[in-house]
Order: structure tokens, then C-alpha cells, then sequence
């Protein structure tokens, strides 16, 4: 099956409708869409992705009222994050309706749930009865797609449309909140800083580390992983030859190292822009010619703490 990148919204409806598989843009990364109530279009994606089914899928929702339709309740601190950054990179874990199908969440009794803020998938969604459950575009434990380009590269033969709406202006998932003994628990870090997330709710919990946690069943220690060895925080080149080194920095320069085999994620120091050309910089470097990636440890703060998450999945 060979793939067509285009920007028919009418054609990517159809195809939904008929049971198939559309890749989408969204402001985080490139999502593989299906008709989240329908159990078979959504086997379909974890056939495509090579996905576990212990891993459970986020459900894409056209508005914050349509919500309603999926999850029986919405707690107090939900309804806030919801109001203040719906649409956008954040995820709500709630507790699940009966029309989402068990397939979609791994038989939990909860629903990832999400509003996409970009224009194209605001328009399919809006032209759809059914919400779409989406998980990044790539082969499961890869680097995810930033581009229209980036699916192609790896699902050319596997999906029959790929909406192309540019570059991802986020660059990283979703942050994902969930429910643990009543509170609020950020369960990934992602494209919402969680000091953003602390404004509107308080302090909450980061718990994100371990691949056994029963309540975040997808954050497996290696993952987005190149294949090139990736070491994170420590830029200790000795023992490599300067041709066959790849460096992801935040704003330095390496003096020894060919400037094509670096990646400067932001030279004026902004963590949104690092956050939104870490992926793609770590898939320029895997392509290339080389043996081993050094990565930077970024600030701890907003959006750097996701970067640091990811770049430690990397190297796991
Ligand atoms: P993605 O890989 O961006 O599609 O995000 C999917 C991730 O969302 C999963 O790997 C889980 O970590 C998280 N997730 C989705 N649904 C749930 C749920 N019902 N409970 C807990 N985590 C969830
Ligand atoms: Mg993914």
C-alpha cells in the first residue's frame, strides 16, 4: 500500500469512516488516527505500529464539551486544566464510558483523552461523529514523527494517507495528567510545563519513571530511541574519532566536532524551541554516518524537564 501525502480532508473522512488508517498532524507530533469507537480500525493501528496492546491509546475529541460523551466524570482539578489549556498538549486520564472500546485503553477503566490544536485536524474533526484514537506515527520505541515526511519514511506500505500540516510547532507528546488515590498526578512530562500546570491546580506529583507503574503503562524506560547509541549528560568524547560523533547541545558550540554533525537546539537559550527540534535533530543524527550521539543534559525547568525525559529514554 503505498502511501499519498495530501491535504484532503474529505478524503481522509472517508477513509476514517471506512475503517482505515490516517495519519495526522497535531501540534505535539504526528499522530496515527482511527475511529476511536470501533474496535477493528483501532486493531489496525496497533498492527501499523507494531504496538504492545498493554499500551493504551489517547483519544482525540473535537471540544472541551464533547468530553462529556467519553468519560463519566470529570473531577474539579480536570475541569481546570481543561478550561485552561484545552486545546493543547495535555492529556486528561479519566474514568471511561462504555462506547469507548476496551482495546482503546488496555482495559482500564480509564480514557487518555486530548484536544489537538491544529487547524486541519480541527477541521476533520469536526466533520467526524466519532473521536479518533491516535498514537504517535512511528514504529513502536522509535524517535516520533515531527513531519509529514518523518511517517512516510517508516509507514510507507502500512497506511494509505498521510495529512501533511507541517512541522509539529510543540515538537514533543502530550503531558498526560491522571487520578492517583483522588489527586491529581502528572504521569508524563510533555509539551505543558508542569510549572504551568502548578498555577491552575497546585503542586501535584511527577510520576513518571517506572515501566512496572500499573497507572502509566506506557512510559517504558527505552523508548524514542535512535539507533545509533545515544549517551545523555555526559560530553565525554574519548575514545571516538571527532568523524564519528553527533552532538545534541542546547546553545554551545563543540570546537573539534564537524558543525553538520551537530545539533544546536536553541542558541538563545528558549526550551520551547529546543523541545520542538529535539526529535527531528535526533533522527537527522541517526541517519547519518556515524557511531555514537552525545546529548546534553537541558535545564530542569518548563520544557526541558520533557526533553530530559526523553533524552534519557533515548539512551536507556
Ligand atoms: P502516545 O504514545 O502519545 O500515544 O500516548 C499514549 C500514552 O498515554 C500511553 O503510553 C500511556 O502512558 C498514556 N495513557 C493513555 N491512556 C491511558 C490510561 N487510560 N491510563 C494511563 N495512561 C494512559
Ligand atoms: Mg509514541
Amino acid at each position: 500500500m503505498q502511501a499519498t501525502i495530501g491535504s484532503d480532508i474529505l478524503y481522509a473522512k472517508q477513509l476514517l469512516i471506512a475503517g482505515e488508517l490516517v495519519a495526522i498532524p497535531t501540534e505535539t507530533v504526528y499522530g496515527l488516527a482511527a475511529n476511536a469507537l470501533d474496535a477493528e480500525s483501532v486493531a489496525n493501528i496497533f498492527i501499523a505500529k507494531d504496538r504492545p496492546h498493554f499500551d493504551p491509546l489517547i483519544v482525540h475529541v473535537k471540544s472541551v464539551e464533547a468530553i462529556n460523551d467519553y468519560v463519566i466524570d470529570i473531577p474539579q482539578w480536570a475541569e481546570k486544566l481543561a478550561a485552561e489549556f484545552m486545546p493543547g498538549p495535555l492529556t486528561l486520564v479519566l474514568k471511561k464510558k462504555d462506547c469507548i472500546p476496551d482495546i482503546v485503553t488496555s482495559g482500564f477503566a480509564t480514557v487518555g483523552i486530548r484536544i489537538p490544536k491544529h487547524p486541519l485536524i480541527h477541521e476533520l474533526l469536526a466533520k467526524l461523529d466519532f473521536p479518533l484514537a491516535a498514537p504517535s506515527a512511528n514504529p513502536f520505541g522509535y524517535i516520533s514523527p515531527t513531519s509529514a515526511q518523518h511517517v512516510y519514511d517508516q509507514l510507507n506500505g502500512k497506511i494509505p494517507y498521510i495529512i501533511d500540516g507541517g512541522v509539529c510547532s510543540v515538537g514533543i507528546e502530550s503531558t498526560i495528567v491522571g487520578e492517583v488515590d483522588e489527586k491529581p498526578v502528572i504521569l508524563r512530562l510533555g509539551g505543558t510545563a508542569p510549572e504551568d500546570i502548578w498555577k491552575i491546580i497546585g503542586k501535584c506529583e511527577v510520576r513518571t519513571n517506572s515501566s512496572s507503574n500499573p497507572i502509566n503503562p506506557g512510559s517504558l524506560e527505552h523508548h524514542y530511541a535512535p539507533k545509533h547509541k545515544l549517551v545523555f549528560g555526559e560530553m565525554n568524547f574519548s575514545g571516538y574519532d571527532v568523524n564519528e560523533i553527533g552532538i545534541i547541545s542546547f546553545q554551545k558550540e563543540y570546537a573539534d566536532i564537524p558543525k553538520e554533525q551537530q545539533y544546536i537546539l536553541s542558541p538563545s537559550a528558549d526550551l520551547r524551541e529546543a523541545a520542538q527540534k529535539i526529535f527531528s535533530a535526533m533522527r537527522s543524527l541517526d541517519g547519518m554516518d556515524i557511531k555514537i550521539i552525545f546529548a546534553e543534559h537541558f535545564p530542569d525547568v518548563g520544557l526541558g524537564r520533557a526533553i530530559n525525559d526523553r533524552l534519557k529514554r533515548a539512551s536507556a
